[in-house]
């Protein structure tokens, strides 16, 4: 029959096709049911986080219990740190309250100080602070000593807060190994390494980076009530109301209000609603975290590129893609030399062959004679890998919305390199939001706060300055 002879005539393409379509896109496809229920889930874990410590939610209490005026003045350091830079910044808010100027130099943070000891971790920090001030501003260290700058620092970890400028470093994440840090006051360690730098500059307030981005932009657009990176890692900050944080035992709040540190990366660490592919458990063994930040690993940059990596591989060793090279030779083979930037280059490869993804896997793994069906399964699967971390982030965006009660309306501030420079990223998480909860761009707005976590520390420093 008919039928029959299309099956015998089948291409290796044709068999490409069906193998990716049944294992590799059910496995990373996340229908609505799910992702609603990934949404009730965050919901409700929410609620336990705000109830007691010691669960799959942080949801850590900022001490910030105020949104910044737009009217709050003065000069101040802000120093960040987030997944792969450290950055130093002056921060000048303009007396009519309208502005905020920013003078800042970037560091990067490398492999071994990230495995290092705390002293050489902080020690770095102190003399970065001591070359911003040299050679960006311009001042002796002596100078700028005796004029006393308030500091805010941006320390994008988990950190049990204790006060607004104290906290304690709960777990590593993001690929940090550092020792001596854990269980540590992370401004008392600031503090000891400025000494020992002769630098006298005061800590005024600790804060996360998700803080620091809803703060920032509230500083200009009052609406804003959420704060989320999706960047090296993902986390989100929203302001909760103090009747709904049982676990809060710090006393009455004026406002009535506190900004809460979800710690959403950790979401699902013990499995209960997100299915997982092969290559999420194999990550996850493999990872210097392993059993931990389950939802960061599917959603955030130092993951997604490994997680089509393995894919990749699994496609490679199994003979469907790139069958005469040898697995063993290939830069496929190597941990985390897929990059999640390159799943960017490759999703934005519109051309008839695929032409940038040909140069990209000859320049970069040395895969020189790829065909156009390989290519466009390498594609797919960056695809399939990229729309899955949208769409749960976009849960954990609805999870949010729905917990403050604002399904009508308010601004979500968003930073981080996926968010960024991932192609379509932010309008899938615009679908997803849509078929969650019925909702669009009209009501929530994702607002790109860029670069908003240091300003945020300063204002965070600034507003404990006017109390
Ligand atoms: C950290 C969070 C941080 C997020 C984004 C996560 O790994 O646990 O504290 O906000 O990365 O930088
Ligand atoms: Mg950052």
């Amino acid at each position: 029959s008919q039928q029959s002879t299309n099956n015998a005539v089948k291409t290796v393409a044709d068999q490409d096709a069906e193998y990716i379509k049944k294992r590799i896109e059910a496995d990373f496809t996340i229908s609505r049911e799910t992702l609603l229920r990934v949404t009730k889930h965050i919901v409700m874990e929410m609620k336990r986080g705000l109830h007691s410590d010691g669960q799959t939610l942080k949801m850590i209490p900022s001490f910030v219990t105020n949104l910044p005026k737009g009217t709050e003045t003065g000069s101040y350091l802000a120093l960040d740190l987030g997944g792969s830079n450290f950055r130093v910044c002056e921060i000048l808010l303009s007396t009519d309250g309208t502005r905020v100027r920013c003078r800042q130099k970037k560091f990067i943070v490398s492999e071994e100080l990230k495995k290092g000891t705390s002293e050489m971790l902080f020690d770095f920090f102190a003399d970065a602070v001591d070359i911003f001030i040299r050679e960006v501003l311009g001042e002796s260290t002596s100078d700028f000593n005796a004029e006393y700058k308030k500091l805010g620092f941006t320390f994008s970890f988990p950190i049990k807060q204790t006060a607004l400028n104290q906290g304690t470093l709960m777990v590593w994440t993001k690929g940090f190994t550092t020792s001596g840090v854990v269980g540590k006051d992370v401004v008392n360690l600031l503090q000891e390494a400025f000494h020992r730098k002769n630098l006298r500059i005061t800590a005024a307030a600790l804060v996360n980076d998700t803080v620091g981005t809803l703060i920032s932009h509230a500083y200009s657009d009052p609406q804003t009530n959420a704060g989320v990176i999706l960047g090296t890692g993902t986390n989100a900050a929203y302001v909760e109301r103090i009747e709904n944080i049982p676990k809060w035992t710090g006393g009455p709040v004026a406002s009535g209000k506190m900004v809460i540190n979800t710690e959403w990366g950790a979401f699902d660490e013990d499995h209960i609603v997100i299915p997982l592919t092969k290559f999420d458990k194999k990550l996850d063994r493999a990872s210097n975290n392993p059993g931990k930040q389950t939802f960061e690993k599917m959603i955030s940059g130092l993951y997604l590129g490994e997680i089509s990596r393995y894919a990749l591989v699994d496609l490679m060793k199994t003979g469907f893609i790139f069958k005469t090279k040898n697995l063993e030779d290939s830069l496929l083979s190597k941990p985390y030399h897929f990059e999640t930037a390159y799943m960017s280059r490759i999703e934005r490869d519109h051309s008839k062959d695929l032409s940038d993804i040909n140069a990209l896997l000859g320049d970069v793994f040395k895969i020189f004679d790829s065909t156009l069906e390989e290519r466009s399964v390498v594609k797919r699967v960056c695809e399939l890998v990229g729309l899955r971390a949208a769409r749960l982030s976009a849960a954990g965006i609805a999870a949010l919305v729905t917990k403050m009660n604002k399904l009508d309306g308010c601004t979500v501030a968003i930073d981080g390199s996926v968010f960024e420079h991932y192609p379509h990223f932010g309008n899938r998480m615009r679908d997803a939001l849509f078929e969650l909860l019925g909702i669009s761009a009209e009501n929530i707005d994702f607002a790109q706060a860029r670069d908003g976590s240091g300003q945020g520390a300063a204002l965070i420093a600034a507003l404990a300055d006017n109390v």
